[in-house]
């Protein structure tokens, strides 16, 4: 234990050392700002958090609370969760808590458990191009993508590695202090997103913060500042480097933030929504006006359901973000002679096997999805028990929903969605008058069925 403290003094020494010969790191100057200066109490800190604090202090550790949570408070926001930063090695925090385990490989972090609540736990981060260190684990990408980041350094080093100012505000238990690097506390004030250093450099080195400068600016209503805004439009291709399955946490981030109306067309203006869902862009620039009404439909009810406390599922949402693509090729698959539910079910195949190029889609969601869009063909049946049969499905509700926002974007479909409002309100008897009403409507020449010979599932009886 004392081995390891002097060897971590000595790279301290070392890495402080280095950074004064480098010109081209951001120079902080640090600002403590005291108590009485902001607004911050401990009372607004989770228990968890503080423990975590305490422990790691009471162990002499320094430890930190750190980026949502020091900026979320100052801005009077409930934090969504709290990060703390320290200068213990993963090892040693862990080691320090019973209910705690490490993870990550390309950021190695701790999370410690209590109940639903996960603190996390993050290690000073150094520079990575320091040669002294590289031979250690930090390596870049040939596009200037940081592959790994495990090189620990101080806590100044840290603040600079961290994205935005904003973020980079670190607040001190022990004295109820904030530290402030990188000038976060004036662009918070001025409502700002600035990245620290220099903007591109930055991007490169990951371009999810493109995505993330976006999420904050919608989420906190704050402006991107100049530097920071112009290398996105050029850099937004980059994300294609990004791993799918990070950016399909990264599309969630985004669009269940509870402003995901303004986020969506942030993104389009950016460039960035045609990096994520590119099927569904050229549809949306090459179709029909509603296919974005649907979507931005879509996007204001799920910001309403977030706001009242509601659950939305991935599916239903990634069901209207793809929609304009899923319609343009199931029309294209009709056009080549395809009856209509083999059509529609090659399309959805075809439109989530190429969308998870981009962002992944787990398979318990993309098969809600293809649940949700097969029922668009299933609702217009109701003719004997079909309805009631329909009715009980496990994704009639969503499939419902889902037809309501085709008919709010625009779509004609014959009172389809008032009828099925109706027929929910009403008790048995009714019901069963309004689907032998809906007989003619639905009753197809049973011939037809027998003629299709093709390879797809059969249509729904
Ligand atoms: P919220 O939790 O409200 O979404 P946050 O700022 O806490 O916002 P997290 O993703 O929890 O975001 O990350 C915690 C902190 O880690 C950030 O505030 C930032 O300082 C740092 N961080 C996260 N992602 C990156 C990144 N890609 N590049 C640099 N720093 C990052
Ligand atoms: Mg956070």
């Amino acid at each position: 234990m004392v081995v390891k403290k002097v060897k971590r003094l000595l790279d301290r020494i070392k890495n402080g050392a280095t950074q004064a010969k480098k010109t081209e790191e951001p120079q902080t100057k640090l600002k403590i700002i005291p108590r009485d200066s902001h607004p911050i109490s401990r009372k607004d800190i989770s228990s968890p958090a503080l423990k975590v604090l305490y422990r790691l202090n009471n162990s002499n550790y320094q430890s930190y609370l750190v980026g949502g949570g020091v900026r979320d408070l100052l801005l009077g926001l409930h934090p969504k969760d709290f990060d703390i930063a320290t200068d213990a090695h993963p090892e040693e925090v862990n080691n320090l808590f019973n209910n705690s385990r490490l993870i990550g490989r390309r950021f190695k972090l701790v999370h410690v458990l209590f109940g639903r609540e996960v603190i996390e736990v993050a290690t000073f981060r150094g520079h990575h191009e320091t040669p002294a260190l590289s031979a250690n684990q930090s390596t870049s990408s040939e596009h200037g993508m940081l592959l790994r980041d495990n090189v620990y350094g101080t806590m100044e080093e840290d603040a600079l590695r961290r994205d935005f100012t904003i973020n980079a505000l670190y607040y001190c238990v022990k004295d109820f202090t904030i530290y402030d690097y990188a000038g976060g506390l004036k662009d918070i004030e001025k409502r700002e997103i600035r990245l620290i250093g220099d903007p591109e450099k930055r991007y490169r080195e990951d371009p999810v913060r493109m995505l993330r400068a976006i999420r904050f600016s919608a989420k906190l209503d704050f402006t991107i500042a100049p530097a920071t805004e112009a290398p996105i439009f050029e850099l937004s291709s980059l994300l294609s480097n990004i791993p799918a399955a990070r950016l399909f946490d990264e599309v969630l981030k985004l669009m269940l933030s509870g402003n995901a109306l303004n986020t969506f067309r942030q993104l389009r203006h950016y460039n960035l929504f045609g990096q994520l869902f590119p099927s569904s862009e050229y549809s949306l620039k090459k179709g029909p006006e509603r296919y974005l009404k649907l979507i931005e439909q879509a996007l204001i009810n799920t910001d309403e359901r977030i706001k009242q406390g509601k659950p939305v599922t991935p599916a239903f949402l990634y069901a209207a973000l793809l929609w304009p693509a899923l319609e343009d090729q199931w029309e294209k698959n009709k056009s080549n002679n395809t009856p209509p539910f083999p059509a529609l079910q090659q399309a959805s195949q075809k439109v989530i096997t190429s969308q998870c190029k981009s962002t992944s889609i787990p398979k318990r969601f993309s098969f809600n999805m293809k649940e949700i869009w097969e029922m668009q063909l299933r609702l217009p049946k109701r003719s004997g028990n079909k309805a009631l049969l329909l009715a009980e499905h496990p994704r009639f509700r969503a499939a419902y929903d889902f037809l309501l926002l085709r008919e709010q974007s625009g779509e004609d479909l014959d009172g389809l969605g008032q009828w099925w409002t109706d027929y929910q309100k009403s008790d048995e008897h009714v019901q069963r008058g309004m689907t032998n009403k809906t007989r003619e409507h639905d009753s197809r020449p049973r011939r037809r069925k027998k003629r299709y010979s093709g390879n797809a599932q059969k249509p729904p009886q």
